[in-house]
């Protein structure tokens, strides 16, 4: 029996689409649509995609959409500042418990990679529109599934090190860019029972969103990232006063020590 297809939100800020010549021209239909037919495209019906922005009540993702998205990806740049923390906070608690996070490009300042992360998140770079080469160094992770040693883009922003993120569970690819720098492209991590994928390409005057391979890694980072069943999670702090077997000991806890925790 084939397995339930993957349920994808694609989050796009959908803002320089509006308001940038370049941009208008080659995503005429926004970002958001281009990675959601990317995503069909290489994925068919193992998948059912939908997409939200920025300007949708609660950025189009309300509880109900959040509770029915197994793999959110999020693509941002002009408007980090513009989500509001209630989603943040919303978003956060869904990867905790399970859900899936692609952050694509310049998501890397987003406030929901931040958060997740806890550190910096800045890199260098520069918009010369130089070739990349993307060296998969993980060649038997999911995420590499049907690529080859490494991969080009013609034209790309540079993004270089040092990439202010804590050291990655798995690297999967590594750029060199024509003018000489190098970056952390592919970076996995396990977020409480959630799997982040940050992947580097995307920048929005280029038509990365187009390229077979990129649409082939962020297919696979959604098939790699879909939650699994695993153990129990919580996401409090719940005190076990009964022990699952006897303890032999006559420690008597100071209740008021916990006083905290009772209340909040
Ligand atoms: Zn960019």
């Amino acid at each position: 029996m084939p397995s339930a297809p993957i349920r994808v939100t694609v989050w796009g800020e959908n803002v320089h689409e509006h308001k940038n010549e370049t941009v208008k021209k080659i995503y005429p239909h926004g970002m958001h649509n281009v990675i959601a037919d990317g995503l069909r495209e290489v994925l068919g019906d193992r998948v059912v995609v939908k997409t939200a922005t920025l300007d949708l009540p609660e950025h189009g993702l309300p509880p109900e959409v959040l509770d029915n998205t197994d793999v959110l990806t999020w693509w941002g740049h002009a408007a980090h500042g513009k989500v509001e923390d209630a989603v943040v906070e919303r978003v956060h608690k869904r990867v905790l418990a399970g859900m899936g996070l692609l952050v694509l490009h310049s998501g890397h300042y987003s406030k929901i990679f931040k958060k997740l992360m806890g550190t910096g998140c800045g890199l260098k770079w520069r918009e010369a529109g130089e070739r990349e080469r993307l060296w998969c160094v993980n060649p038997g992770h999911p995420i590499a599934d049907g690529l080859g040693e490494y991969f080009e883009l013609p034209h790309t922003e540079m993004y270089g090190e040092f990439f202010d993120i804590p050291q990655p569970d798995e690297l999967v690819f590594i750029s060199w860019f024509e003018g000489g720098e190098v970056f952390r492209s592919g970076c996995t991590w396990q977020r409480g029972k959630g799997r982040v994928f940050y992947f580097r390409p995307g920048h929005e005057t280029f038509p990365i969103y187009y390229d077979a391979n990129v649409r082939r890694v962020i297919a696979n980072g959604v098939q790699w990232a879909a939650p699994t069943q695993g153990s129990p999670y919580a996401l409090a702090a719940p005190n076990i006063k009964t022990p699952l077997s006897p303890i032999q000991s006559s420690h008597v806890a100071d209740e008021s020590l916990h006083e905290h925790q009772r209340k909040g």
